[in-house]
Protein backbone atom coordinates (compact mmCIF):
# COMPACT_ATOMS: atom_id res chain seq x y z
CA UNK A 1 0.00 0.00 0.00
CA UNK A 2 0.66 3.75 -0.47
CA UNK A 3 0.64 6.46 2.26
CA UNK A 4 -0.50 10.12 1.91
CA UNK A 5 1.79 12.35 4.06
CA UNK A 6 -0.68 14.62 3.53
CA UNK A 7 -3.55 12.79 5.42
CA UNK A 8 -2.16 9.27 6.27
CA UNK A 9 -4.72 7.88 4.19
CA UNK A 10 -3.80 4.09 2.94
CA UNK A 11 -4.71 3.67 -0.92
CA UNK A 12 -2.73 1.85 -4.09
CA UNK A 13 -2.69 3.73 -6.78
CA UNK A 14 -0.70 4.10 -10.04
CA UNK A 15 -0.15 7.71 -10.17
CA UNK A 16 0.09 8.78 -6.10
CA UNK A 17 -3.20 10.66 -5.92
CA UNK A 18 -4.56 9.99 -2.39
CA UNK A 19 -7.86 8.89 -2.42
CA UNK A 20 -8.75 10.65 0.33
CA UNK A 21 -7.55 14.18 0.38
CA UNK A 22 -7.06 13.99 -3.49
CA UNK A 23 -3.24 15.15 -3.09
CA UNK A 24 -0.30 14.47 -5.73
CA UNK A 25 2.89 15.12 -4.94
CA UNK A 26 5.14 16.85 -7.31
CA UNK A 27 7.36 14.93 -10.13
CA UNK A 28 9.58 15.43 -12.57
CA UNK A 29 11.95 12.34 -13.73
CA UNK A 30 10.44 11.24 -9.77
CA UNK A 31 8.08 11.68 -7.43
CA UNK A 32 9.36 14.10 -5.08
CA UNK A 33 7.86 13.20 -1.46
CA UNK A 34 10.42 15.96 -0.03
CA UNK A 35 11.28 18.45 -2.83
CA UNK A 36 12.32 20.86 -0.21
CA UNK A 37 15.61 18.71 0.44
CA UNK A 38 16.27 17.61 -2.37
CA UNK A 39 19.10 19.76 -2.82
CA UNK A 40 19.95 20.61 0.96
CA UNK A 41 23.47 19.72 2.61
CA UNK A 42 21.86 17.56 5.29
CA UNK A 43 23.43 14.38 5.79
CA UNK A 44 26.02 14.06 3.50
CA UNK A 45 28.96 15.93 1.23
CA UNK A 46 26.92 16.92 -1.61
CA UNK A 47 29.72 16.95 -3.55
CA UNK A 48 30.82 13.26 -2.85
CA UNK A 49 27.94 12.31 -5.45
CA UNK A 50 30.97 13.24 -8.27
CA UNK A 51 33.21 11.06 -7.14
CA UNK A 52 31.39 8.42 -5.52
CA UNK A 53 30.75 6.25 -8.33
CA UNK A 54 34.18 5.75 -9.34
CA UNK A 55 35.27 5.02 -5.77
CA UNK A 56 32.43 3.15 -5.54
CA UNK A 57 33.37 0.91 -8.38
CA UNK A 58 36.99 0.61 -7.35
CA UNK A 59 36.33 -0.22 -3.86
CA UNK A 60 37.09 -3.39 -1.60
CA UNK A 61 34.75 -2.00 0.56
CA UNK A 62 31.70 -1.53 -1.45
CA UNK A 63 32.24 -4.57 -3.75
CA UNK A 64 32.72 -6.33 -0.22
CA UNK A 65 29.62 -5.03 1.31
CA UNK A 66 27.06 -5.44 -2.19
CA UNK A 67 28.61 -9.56 -1.48
CA UNK A 68 27.87 -9.36 1.99
CA UNK A 69 24.61 -8.14 1.16
CA UNK A 70 23.43 -10.07 -1.50
CA UNK A 71 24.19 -13.21 0.67
CA UNK A 72 21.72 -11.99 3.26
CA UNK A 73 19.14 -11.62 0.55
CA UNK A 74 19.48 -15.37 -0.82
CA UNK A 75 19.85 -16.78 3.08
CA UNK A 76 17.23 -15.17 4.37
CA UNK A 77 14.76 -13.76 2.32
CA UNK A 78 15.23 -16.49 -0.42
CA UNK A 79 11.57 -15.88 -1.94
CA UNK A 80 11.49 -12.13 -1.90
CA UNK A 81 9.82 -10.21 -5.12
CA UNK A 82 10.36 -6.60 -4.11
CA UNK A 83 12.88 -4.76 -2.39
CA UNK A 84 13.03 -0.62 -1.27
CA UNK A 85 16.51 0.31 -0.42
CA UNK A 86 16.18 3.64 1.55
CA UNK A 87 18.95 6.10 0.89
CA UNK A 88 20.06 4.19 -2.22
CA UNK A 89 22.57 7.12 -2.83
CA UNK A 90 24.30 6.65 -6.08
CA UNK A 91 22.18 3.49 -7.11
CA UNK A 92 25.63 0.92 -6.86
CA UNK A 93 23.79 -1.17 -4.21
CA UNK A 94 20.82 -1.93 -6.56
CA UNK A 95 22.70 -1.83 -9.25
CA UNK A 96 23.92 -5.22 -7.89
CA UNK A 97 21.09 -5.96 -6.86
CA UNK A 98 19.31 -6.13 -10.59
CA UNK A 99 22.27 -8.09 -11.85
CA UNK A 100 21.41 -10.93 -9.30
CA UNK A 101 17.93 -10.43 -9.08
CA UNK A 102 16.54 -9.28 -12.60
CA UNK A 103 13.14 -10.46 -11.86
CA UNK A 104 12.46 -8.86 -8.34
CA UNK A 105 11.09 -5.13 -7.83
CA UNK A 106 13.70 -2.86 -7.24
CA UNK A 107 12.83 0.48 -5.79
CA UNK A 108 15.08 3.52 -4.72
CA UNK A 109 14.67 6.48 -2.50
CA UNK A 110 17.09 9.36 -1.71
CA UNK A 111 16.90 12.48 -0.38
CA UNK A 112 19.56 14.36 -2.80
CA UNK A 113 18.22 14.82 -5.81
CA UNK A 114 22.54 14.34 -7.13
CA UNK A 115 22.79 11.09 -6.20
CA UNK A 116 19.18 9.96 -7.74
CA UNK A 117 20.54 12.06 -10.90
CA UNK A 118 23.28 9.13 -11.12
CA UNK A 119 21.34 6.67 -10.06
CA UNK A 120 18.57 7.06 -12.63
CA UNK A 121 21.89 6.72 -15.22
CA UNK A 122 22.82 3.58 -13.97
CA UNK A 123 19.32 2.44 -13.19
CA UNK A 124 17.30 3.23 -16.38
CA UNK A 125 14.26 1.24 -15.38
CA UNK A 126 14.26 1.00 -11.70
CA UNK A 127 11.59 3.03 -9.82
CA UNK A 128 13.26 6.08 -7.57
CA UNK A 129 11.95 8.46 -5.29
CA UNK A 130 12.98 11.46 -3.88
CA UNK A 131 12.03 11.40 -0.63
CA UNK A 132 12.91 11.68 3.28
CA UNK A 133 13.71 8.39 5.13
CA UNK A 134 12.05 9.91 8.25
CA UNK A 135 8.38 9.78 6.20
CA UNK A 136 8.32 6.76 3.98
CA UNK A 137 4.94 6.76 1.61
CA UNK A 138 4.91 3.22 2.05
CA UNK A 139 2.67 0.58 4.45
CA UNK A 140 3.13 -3.46 4.34
CA UNK A 141 4.67 -3.09 0.61
CA UNK A 142 8.05 -4.33 0.05
CA UNK A 143 9.50 -8.02 0.71
CA UNK A 144 12.59 -6.69 2.38
CA UNK A 145 13.31 -2.78 2.79
CA UNK A 146 16.93 -1.80 3.80
CA UNK A 147 19.44 0.90 4.81
CA UNK A 148 23.22 0.81 3.80
CA UNK A 149 25.27 2.74 5.85
CA UNK A 150 22.40 5.40 6.03
CA UNK A 151 21.02 5.87 9.58
CA UNK A 152 23.84 6.88 10.87
CA UNK A 153 23.57 9.79 9.20
CA UNK A 154 20.24 11.09 11.00
CA UNK A 155 19.51 12.33 14.24
CA UNK A 156 16.15 10.42 14.37
CA UNK A 157 17.07 6.82 13.44
CA UNK A 158 14.46 5.04 15.27
CA UNK A 159 11.60 6.92 13.65
CA UNK A 160 13.41 6.19 10.23
CA UNK A 161 13.85 2.07 11.14
CA UNK A 162 9.89 2.51 12.28
CA UNK A 163 9.50 4.11 8.85
CA UNK A 164 11.18 1.17 7.42
CA UNK A 165 9.24 -1.39 9.25
CA UNK A 166 6.18 0.02 8.37
CA UNK A 167 6.86 0.06 4.45
CA UNK A 168 8.14 -4.31 4.91
CA UNK A 169 5.27 -6.14 4.88
CA UNK A 170 4.77 -8.20 8.58
CA UNK A 171 7.03 -10.98 9.03
CA UNK A 172 9.33 -9.05 6.06
CA UNK A 173 12.44 -8.44 6.12
CA UNK A 174 14.40 -5.49 7.31
CA UNK A 175 18.17 -5.38 6.35
CA UNK A 176 20.56 -2.12 8.04
CA UNK A 177 24.24 -2.07 7.87
CA UNK A 178 25.86 0.92 10.48
CA UNK A 179 29.29 1.78 11.16
CA UNK A 180 30.92 0.52 14.64
CA UNK A 181 32.53 1.43 18.17
CA UNK A 182 32.03 4.64 18.84
CA UNK A 183 36.30 4.38 19.78
CA UNK A 184 36.43 4.26 16.16
CA UNK A 185 35.16 7.80 15.64
CA UNK A 186 38.05 10.04 13.43
CA UNK A 187 37.49 12.62 10.68
CA UNK A 188 35.83 10.13 8.28
CA UNK A 189 33.49 10.01 10.42
CA UNK A 190 32.78 14.18 10.56
CA UNK A 191 33.44 14.20 6.94
CA UNK A 192 30.89 12.02 6.54
CA UNK A 193 28.24 13.88 8.34
CA UNK A 194 27.87 11.13 10.44
CA UNK A 195 25.48 10.82 13.97
CA UNK A 196 26.56 8.23 15.23
CA UNK A 197 29.13 5.09 15.27
CA UNK A 198 26.63 2.11 16.88
CA UNK A 199 27.44 -0.33 19.23
CA UNK A 200 25.18 -3.35 18.98
CA UNK A 201 23.12 -3.62 21.23
CA UNK A 202 22.10 0.31 20.40
CA UNK A 203 21.05 -1.17 17.50
CA UNK A 204 19.30 -3.98 18.22
CA UNK A 205 17.49 -2.32 20.85
CA UNK A 206 16.57 0.48 18.51
CA UNK A 207 15.38 -2.14 16.06
CA UNK A 208 13.05 -3.54 18.61
CA UNK A 209 11.53 -0.73 19.31
CA UNK A 210 10.77 -0.10 15.68
CA UNK A 211 9.30 -3.45 15.63
CA UNK A 212 11.92 -5.59 13.75
CA UNK A 213 12.92 -8.74 15.26
CA UNK A 214 16.16 -9.81 14.56
CA UNK A 215 17.59 -12.15 13.09
CA UNK A 216 20.99 -12.18 13.42
CA UNK A 217 23.99 -9.89 13.92
CA UNK A 218 27.33 -9.75 12.47
CA UNK A 219 30.16 -7.34 12.21
CA UNK A 220 31.96 -7.20 8.73
CA UNK A 221 35.65 -5.67 8.08
CA UNK A 222 36.20 -7.31 11.46
CA UNK A 223 39.80 -8.86 9.83
CA UNK A 224 40.85 -5.70 8.76
CA UNK A 225 39.82 -3.85 12.26
CA UNK A 226 43.58 -3.74 13.39
CA UNK A 227 44.54 -1.90 9.90
CA UNK A 228 41.18 0.55 10.18
CA UNK A 229 42.37 1.32 14.04
CA UNK A 230 45.79 2.50 13.34
CA UNK A 231 44.36 4.32 9.92
CA UNK A 232 41.85 6.47 12.31
CA UNK A 233 44.47 7.04 14.94
CA UNK A 234 46.75 8.62 12.17
CA UNK A 235 44.09 10.76 11.23
CA UNK A 236 42.92 11.76 14.64
CA UNK A 237 46.66 12.93 15.10
CA UNK A 238 46.81 14.34 11.23
CA UNK A 239 43.45 16.27 12.97
CA UNK A 240 42.77 15.71 8.65
CA UNK A 241 41.04 13.29 6.55
CA UNK A 242 41.53 13.16 2.72
CA UNK A 243 38.74 10.53 1.56
CA UNK A 244 40.33 10.20 -2.15
CA UNK A 245 43.66 9.92 -0.61
CA UNK A 246 41.99 7.35 1.49
CA UNK A 247 40.47 4.98 -1.26
CA UNK A 248 43.43 5.94 -3.59
CA UNK A 249 45.51 3.96 -0.77
CA UNK A 250 42.96 1.23 -0.32
CA UNK A 251 43.04 0.63 -4.11
CA UNK A 252 46.20 -0.06 -4.35
CA UNK A 253 46.16 -2.93 -1.89
CA UNK A 254 42.15 -3.06 -2.70
CA UNK A 255 43.09 -6.92 -3.89
CA UNK A 256 44.71 -8.21 -0.91
CA UNK A 257 41.75 -6.29 1.18
CA UNK A 258 38.98 -7.96 -1.26
CA UNK A 259 40.65 -11.37 -0.75
CA UNK A 260 40.47 -10.97 2.89
CA UNK A 261 36.76 -10.02 3.08
CA UNK A 262 35.63 -12.83 0.81
CA UNK A 263 37.63 -15.05 3.28
CA UNK A 264 35.08 -13.43 6.08
CA UNK A 265 32.30 -13.67 4.28
CA UNK A 266 32.75 -17.55 4.00
CA UNK A 267 33.09 -17.60 7.86
CA UNK A 268 30.06 -15.35 8.46
CA UNK A 269 28.10 -17.43 5.88
CA UNK A 270 29.21 -20.41 7.65
CA UNK A 271 27.29 -19.06 10.86
CA UNK A 272 30.02 -17.15 12.60
CA UNK A 273 29.20 -13.93 13.90
CA UNK A 274 32.10 -11.31 14.33
CA UNK A 275 31.74 -9.30 17.60
CA UNK A 276 33.64 -6.85 16.40
CA UNK A 277 34.43 -4.72 13.19
CA UNK A 278 34.17 -1.63 11.52
CA UNK A 279 30.52 -2.23 10.29
CA UNK A 280 27.70 -3.96 11.53
CA UNK A 281 25.22 -6.17 9.76
CA UNK A 282 21.89 -6.57 11.13
CA UNK A 283 19.46 -8.55 9.66
CA UNK A 284 15.75 -8.92 10.83
CA UNK A 285 11.91 -9.27 10.07
CA UNK A 286 8.64 -6.93 11.05
CA UNK A 287 7.15 -8.19 13.65
CA UNK A 288 3.58 -9.01 12.32
CA UNK A 289 1.89 -7.05 14.46
CA UNK A 290 4.79 -5.01 16.95
CA UNK A 291 5.87 -1.82 16.97
CA UNK A 292 3.87 1.41 17.42
CA UNK A 293 2.45 1.85 13.67
CA UNK A 294 1.01 -1.59 13.51
CA UNK A 295 -2.56 -3.12 15.12
CA UNK A 296 -3.56 -6.61 15.41
CA UNK A 297 -6.35 -7.26 12.51
CA UNK A 298 -9.28 -6.86 14.74
CA UNK A 299 -8.04 -2.81 15.39
CA UNK A 300 -7.50 -2.38 11.49
CA UNK A 301 -10.42 -0.55 9.32
ZN1 LIG B 1 -4.36 12.27 1.50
Amino acid sequence: MQVCLECGERFVSSDWRCASCGFVPPMNDTVLFAPDLATAEVGFEQSSFDHLPEVEEQSFWFQARNALLVWAMRAYFPGARSLLEVGCGTGFVLTRMHAVFPDMRLVGSELSARGLAVARRRLPNAELLQMDARRIPYDSEFDVVGAFDVIEHIDEDVLVLEQMAQAARPGGGVLVTVPQHPSLWSPADDFSHHRRRYVRSELTSKLASAGVHVLRTTSFVSALLPAITASRARERRRKSFDPVGEFRASRRIGALLGAVMTAERALIRAGVSFPVGGSLLAIGVREPFGGRFAKPPNEQR
